[in-house]
């Protein structure tokens, strides 16, 4: 059995957050180029470039590269065969999220629901833990701002509904959401399972690098189809007319109960912030 002490994973939680918000991933990046071969609209493009600018000059100086740096929302995937000792796990998660709101300089954005007194530190944090095989310890540290989050949607369809039903709720979403989760966007879409399942999978299918294909066939289509069907909508770079409406369209799905069709659709903005450690 592995050992992993709760010292040794606050500094890279605390890395991670910071890496997350300075450095936008070559593969949101390379995105934004691409958009700009397809983008017609001169303001679209113009945007584009703006936000590879944006994005050069966050790494560059050391910067967050959006006033909102999100909620810290991490994906954990833990190795049956490791013994986390010291503090508990949450803890130390916690206290990484803690120190690299801190040090990094980012804006605190958790706050009580009512009273909207700021917890003073970006925690609570939000972690799905899961236990799988091995001895490893992957942590996905993924911030995720409030205005695409407030735009994304799940729908708990009759089965009847299928395909079609789905691709008009997906594509309906995004287009009343125009300008709000900030587009050029990367639509999450997460299918089956039940309530909440549905909705994990769709931010859970983020994470997977922008422009790497799904790897079942028949997702990718549907995602492909979804991608042409948004672009269609005309909402463009930051919802003011184009053709670049989202970089992409990501699908998870599993099995659900034979009454029910939940599909979650999370939006993901163009500030896609995920960054993966191993300890
Ligand atoms: S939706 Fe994204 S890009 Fe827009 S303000 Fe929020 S974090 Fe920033």
């Amino acid at each position: 059995m592995r050992v992993i002490s709760t010292k040794d994973i606050i500094a890279p939680i605390r890395e991670a957050v910071i890496e997350a918000n300075y450095e936008l991933g070559e593969d949101v990046i390379r995105a934004f180029q691409s958009g700009l071969e397809q983008e017609e609209s001169p303001v679209g493009k113009e945007i584009l470039n703006r936000l590879i600018e944006n994005a050069r000059v966050a790494a560059e100086e050391r910067i967050p590269m959006c006033q909102d740096t999100g909620i810290a929302v991490l994906f954990v995937e833990l190795g049956q065969g490791v013994n986390i000792v010291g503090n508990d796990l949450n803890r130390a998660l916690e206290e990484g999220v803690r120190q690299g709101y801190e040090e990094g300089f980012l804006r605190k954005s958790v706050c009580h629901p009512f009273t909207r007194k700021n917890t003073g530190d970006n925690t609570p944090v939000i972690t799905h833990l899961a236990l799988v095989p091995g001895e490893g310890l992957k942590i996905w540290v993924v911030p995720k701002g409030g205005g695409s989050e407030n735009m994304s949607r799940l729908f708990m369809l009759p089965p009847s509904a299928g395909w079609a039903g789905i691709k008009e709720r997906v594509v309906q979403t995004v287009e009343e959401a125009g300008p709000n989760p900030c587009p050029p966007t990367i639509v999450g879409v997460g299918i089956g399972g039940n309530f909440e399942r549905s909705a994990i999978l769709a931010k859970k299918s983020l994470l997977r690098p922008l422009g790497s294909p799904n790897p079942d066939p028949e997702l990718a289509k549907m995602e492909q189809e979804l991608l042409e069907e948004i672009n269609k909508t005309g909402v463009g770079p930051q919802g003011l007319g184009g053709r670049v409406t989202s970089l992409g369209v990501h699908i998870l799905m599993m099995p659900c109960h034979i009454a029910s069709l939940p599909v979650a659709i999370n939006i993901q903005c163009h500030a896609s912030r995920h960054v993966k450690i191993e300890i």
